[in-house]
This record gives C-alpha cells, structure tokens and sequence, in this order.
C-alpha cells in the first residue's frame, strides 16, 4: 500500500501508485508493518522520573525532567497520552510549540480528592486544614487539590479546566500509593462527585473517576461519570452496570514489578496484594460483558517500569490477542480522547491510518501482528516514528528525522 502524508494529515492511502510532486519525500516501507502510534490512556508525564518528595519541589527541575521523559516516551512509539494528573500543562503547551519532543498530551490537571483520599499526599503535621487559608505545597504545585464540599469541587474543577484540562480526574475511593486511603472507602459524596460531573459537561467534557469498588464505581456512574480508572475490584453486577451504560473502563495491567516495589509490611504494600488479583478478573469480566476498554500503564516513580510501556502493552496478551491488544492502544483508546468533545486540543481522528486522520504513524520492522513481542523493544523496531506529519525518527534515513535518536 502507498500512504501519502500532506501536512499533518494522511491524505491518501491507495494500492496503485500515488502521484507525488518534486518535493515530496518518499519513504520506502520494504515489507515492514504500518500501524497508528500507539496511545497511552492512563499516564502521570510529571511523575515518571521523579520521586514524590522531588515531586512537590522545584518546578524547575520537575518540568525539565518531564520533558526528557516526554521524549522518550514519544521514542517508545506513544504518540498520544491522556494524563490523568499532574501539573502537565506547561509540558504540554511546550510539546505543542515544539520546543520540546514528547506525545500529544490530553491533560487533566491536578487530581481532586477529599481529605485523606487517594492523591491526598500531604503529611499529618498539614492538619488541621482552614477552609479558604493557605495551600499546601501539593496544592500550590498544582499535583493535587483537596476538595470537601461540592464548591470546593466546583471551584478546582473549574480551575484545571481554566488552564486547558481536555478533561476532569476525581479520585471517588481509596488507592494504593495514598498512605492515609483505605482502599475499600469511598471519598466523594454523590452531591460532590455530581458538582464535578456538572462542572466538566458544562464545559463540554467529562470526568474520570479513580475507583476500585463497586460502591465507588457505582455511585460515580450515578452522577454521570464517564471514565472509571483502574476498577479491579468490581464485581458481575458493576461489570453488567458498566456495560449497559456504556461507560468505559481505563484498565492497566500493572505489572507484577509495581508491586514488588512497595516495601513489605508496608501499607501500599498491603493494598497492592488486594489489587493485583483483581487485574486478571476485571479483563475477564470486560471481556464478558465487552465493557468499553481502554489500555494504559499508570506508571509513577519509575523510569525503569516507563521504559517497559510495550512490554506493558504487549502483556496484554494474557487476555487479548495481539490485534486485539493493539487495537485497543490505538484506535480505541483514540475514541475515549474523544470525549473531550470541544475540549479535545487534537481535533482530528486519531488512532488509524486512513484517509483524513492525523498522521501519527510507526514503521515496524517486522508484524506486531504476528509477534507482538516487536513492541517491547521500540530503539531496535521501531523504524519511523512520525508525530503529526514531523518525522522524529527514522533509521533507515536520519537525515529526514528532527532528532538524531
Ligand atoms: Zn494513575
């Protein structure tokens, strides 16, 4: 097949030969693989490589770690991430300007959780909190806002949306890495996961609930959540629930390394050991009912898990086959970009090649197909990787790519 890239946009796709002009630029694929780039549905680009306390300091130096991130994420072949918290919006605006390679960022801003939920990292000493006093450092990083009543929530909602949120990340139950959130709570109430729902659809966009419970994944849906993260603990009549409702599921298959890394006796440590069993059962309940499913890694805190983001993608493989597992990287998770509506910063289809979308392509050297292991290595078979139309890297000819990696 010939695929003829004009701007940022793949203009035409067609078996018999295209006709080109003096200028363009012909790239021969020689049996090699053509597939979208792939899409990261749940990634924290402010909280890869550093640590949590670096997190909550300089602004400087985080951002800049951020961005060699960002650039090596985009060299692993993601083109596209949906952030779901972080102060990333500066990242983001200087990808977009080009300043800096990295992935096409859908932004959520900080996370909003109550006091004592998962995202709320502040230490005991920060207690008691005054109503209307002074942020804590987390807070005034912009990593996550604590919010407990539905103005709270509509006034830090409306403040990740101020600053270009595409959409709204909540945290409706407890969490792993939160030292002070049980995992089997739920945090919001209906009243204020409602005023976020109200707050983000107002503004043509939609929230994404961190939830692990069937009450927290029931009570979102409720008030009109759209996005569930993570739910591996949900049970047949979640699963059923989730299905008819047709609300997606952003599932990660979280690598048995993640959890290893809690330190035993731990009480992340003991969370992680109530979580991790529910991975296997949530895709197989997914799977049953064919919930809406998304794929994304979550990593946090690790530079070494980021550079397993294939192998992450290609462990899917347990419970999809390979087409399966990438079409659920690409053009899947591509459709829940697209809830951002007009709030969406990519307008355009992503996520496929064909006539009219955006051109965020890969080369493969080899059939991700066939092999699906082709994706763990992407320095090595990844032969192009092309982002909106710009080359950003090409082996068989780097004088045509913007970067020399
Ligand atoms: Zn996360």
């Amino acid at each position: 097949m010939n695929v003829l890239v004009r701007g940022n946009t793949i203009e035409k796709i067609s078996e018999a030969p295209i006709p080109i002009g003096q200028n363009t630029k012909v790239i021969t694929g020689g049996g090699r693989t053509l597939m979208p780039g792939l899409i990261d549905a749940h990634w924290h680009a402010m909280l890869i490589r550093v640590t949590p306390a670096q997190s909550f300091g300089d602004v400087g130096y985080v951002n800049l770690v951020a961005a060699a991130e960002a650039t090596d994420t985009l060299m692993r072949g993601f083109t596209t991430v949906r952030d779901v918290g972080g102060p990333v919006f500066g990242l983001k605006t200087a990808i977009d300007e080009g300043i800096v390679n990295g992935p096409r960022i859908y932004p959520s801003g900080a996370v909003i959780t109550v006091t004592s939920g998962h995202g709320d990292f502040r230490q005991l000493t920060d207690l008691p909190r005054r109503i209307g006093g002074m942020l804590t450092r987390m807070e005034q990083v912009g990593g996550a806002m604590v919010a407990d009543s539905p103005d709270e929530v509509r006034v830090r909602v409306r403040e990740q949306l101020m600053q270009g949120a595409s959409q709204v990340k909540l945290t409706a139950g407890g969490g792993v890495s939160s030292p002070f959130s049980p995992i089997d709570v739920s945090t919001f109430t209906a009243a204020e996961l409602r005023a976020a729902v109200e707050a983000a659809e107002n503004w043509g966009t939609y929230v994404a609930a961190h939830a692990f419970t069937p009450a927290a994944i029931q009570r979102s849906i409720a008030v009109g959540v759209k996005c569930i993260e993570h739910g591996m603990l949900m049970d047949e009549a979640t699963a059923k629930l989730m299905a008819e409702k047709g609300i997606w599921l952003s599932m990660q298959p979280l690598p048995e390394d993640l959890k290893l890394g809690f330190p035993v006796g731990s009480v992340q440590r003991a969370k992680a050991e109530e979580i991790w069993p529910g991975i296997a059962k949530t895709y197989e309940l997914a799977k049953k009912y064919k919930i809406k499913t998304a794929w994304g890694t979550d990593v946090l805190f690790s530079a070494a898990l980021a550079r397993q983001q294939g192998a992450i993608l290609a462990s899917l493989s347990r419970w999809y086959t390979p087409a399966e597992a990438l079409v659920m990287a690409t053009s899947t998770n591509a459709q829940l970009l697209a809830l951002s509506g007009k709030r969406n910063p990519y307008p355009g289809k992503l996520g496929v090649i064909e006539e009219g979308a955006l051109a965020d392509l890969l080369l493969v050297d080899g059939d991700p197909i066939a092999n699906i292991t082709l994706i763990e290595d992407p320095a090595k078979n990844f032969v192009i990787i092309m982002k909106d139309g710009k080359i950003y890297k090409n082996t068989l000819d780097p004088s045509m790519a913007l970067t020399g990696k």
